[in-house]
């Protein structure tokens, strides 16, 4: 039984197969450019890795080189073989809270829900077209980034604002990164044989959300209306005080959206540290004595440290802390520190096996009150699961 599981851009498709029965990666690529000069591509199998520079005129194009690639260098011996495709989708409002076939009312309902992810969910319908022309009759399966955090109570997802805001407009905490957060919780609760596990994960990249799990579920996250929110992230601020908006405006001579667009593209460490967005150049820079590098790494840390803490009463006590994404199963510099700000908890980590990257490990000392892990995330993975799911319903 194999799967595709898809992550469509604008101009970009990311696609990874995956053998089912062991579920083991067989093939994963990245298409880029397309519609765009110099568009390529790049596919790895076997250990190897190909990529050549090709006319990609849109998805489509993308999608029959795909299929081309994978029959002649042997990867699959025919289209049929591929039983069934899950793809990413970003936006599902308040109306999907779990996976769904996709179906034309999906389709409409991820148009309609444009506004709440402008640049996601219109690419990430040309990418279900382009598949639908392509690989016709296959089964096809939409996962939400948006769907796992549906969870969260009213509390929590409603901010302090006058209310027809949300009723007219849908104004409400969303939540992103669900697929990974979701994931997450899985792999622990499988690992440890245990499904009534309070988590606090820590999904750490370039972009970053926390999220509180209680019993598999969503109890809060960080992130809210857009990916904007929470905590400090590589170039996004996270949470600011939004009178800073027209401020600047006034200041700069600017419009909301280049505000925001700065918010989201030139701030969080690299704004702090007027260098570097990549948690490794900022080590480096802290290492070498740069004084505002050390202030962008322990005011990045001190951000995740508050929502963990605040997570942790909210959840009342954590079973564990975990580490995932970029920044989170890489950087040992990091854990340490939000560890270390979190030892009034109890919270205790072994620098040695803190030294681990990329790989799954238990990091806290057998007396931390909260045990901590590393867990590789693995979105694509979950997506191909919850399609096989609906393959053999
Ligand atoms: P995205 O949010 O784009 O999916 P990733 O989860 O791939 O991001 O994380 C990318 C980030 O991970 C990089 O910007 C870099 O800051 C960080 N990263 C990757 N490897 C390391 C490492 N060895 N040490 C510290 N940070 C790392």
């Amino acid at each position: 039984m194999k799967i595709i599981s898809i992550n469509a851009g604008s101009s970009s498709l990311k696609f990874s197969l995956f053998e089912m029965d062991n579920e083991q990666l067989i093939a994963s690529g990245l298409f880029q450019r397309i519609g765009m000069n110099n568009s390529n591509y790049i596919i790895k199998f076997n250990g190897q890795k190909i990529s050549q520079e090709v006319e990609m005129n849109d998805h489509t194009d993308a999608f029959n080189i795909l299929i081309d690639k994978l029959v002649s260098l042997n990867i699959i011996n025919s289209l049929d073989e591929i039983d069934g495709i899950g793809h990413r989708l970003v936006h599902g409002k308040d109306k999907y809270s779990s996976s769904v076939i996709i179906t034309d009312e999906v389709i409409e309902d991820l148009l309609n829900f444009t506004d709440y992810a402008p640049l996601h969910n219109p690419a990430n319908v040309l990418g279900i077209k382009a598949c639908q022309e392509v690989f016709p009759n296959k089964i096809m399966v939409g996962v939400f980034d948006t769907a796992f955090h549906q969870s969260m109570s009213e509390i929590n997802y409603l901010y302090a604002i006058p209310n027809e805001w949300y009723e007219n407009y849908g104004v409400r905490k969303y939540g992103f990164h669900g697929t990974s957060h979701r994931y997450i919780a899985d792999f622990l609760s499988n690992k440890l044989e245990r499904d009534d596990l309070k988590i606090i994960n820590c999904h750490i990249g370039n972009g970053g959300s926390i999220c509180a799990i209680k019993n598999g579920k969503c109890i809060n996250t960080t992130m809210g209306f857009t990916p904007l929110s929470g905590i400090m992230m590589g170039t996004r601020s996270g949470d600011v005080d939004p009178s800073i908006i027209p401020y600047v405006m006034e200041k700069e001579g600017m419009n909301a959206s280049e505000v925001i667009d700065n918010l989201n593209k030139v701030s969080g460490l690299l704004g702090v540290s007027e260098k570097y967005s990549d948690m490794r150049d900022i080590i480096d820079g802290m290492n070498n004595g740069d004084s505002k590098c050390r202030l962008a790494f322990e005011k990045y840390c001190r951000s995740v440290t508050n929502f963990i803490a605040s997570y942790y009463v909210e959840l009342e006590g954590a079973d564990i802390i975990s580490f995932t994404a970029g920044v989170g199963e890489n950087s040992s510099p990091f854990r340490k520190k939000v560890c270390e700000n979190l030892a009034c908890l109890g919270i205790k980590i072994d620098e040695e096996k803190n030294n681990v990257m990329g790989d799954f490990a238990k990091i806290s000392t057998d007396d931390s009150k909260v045990e901590v892990y590393v867990v590789p995330t693995n979105e694509e993975l979950l997506i191909a699961r919850d399609t096989l799911k609906f393959i053999n319903k």
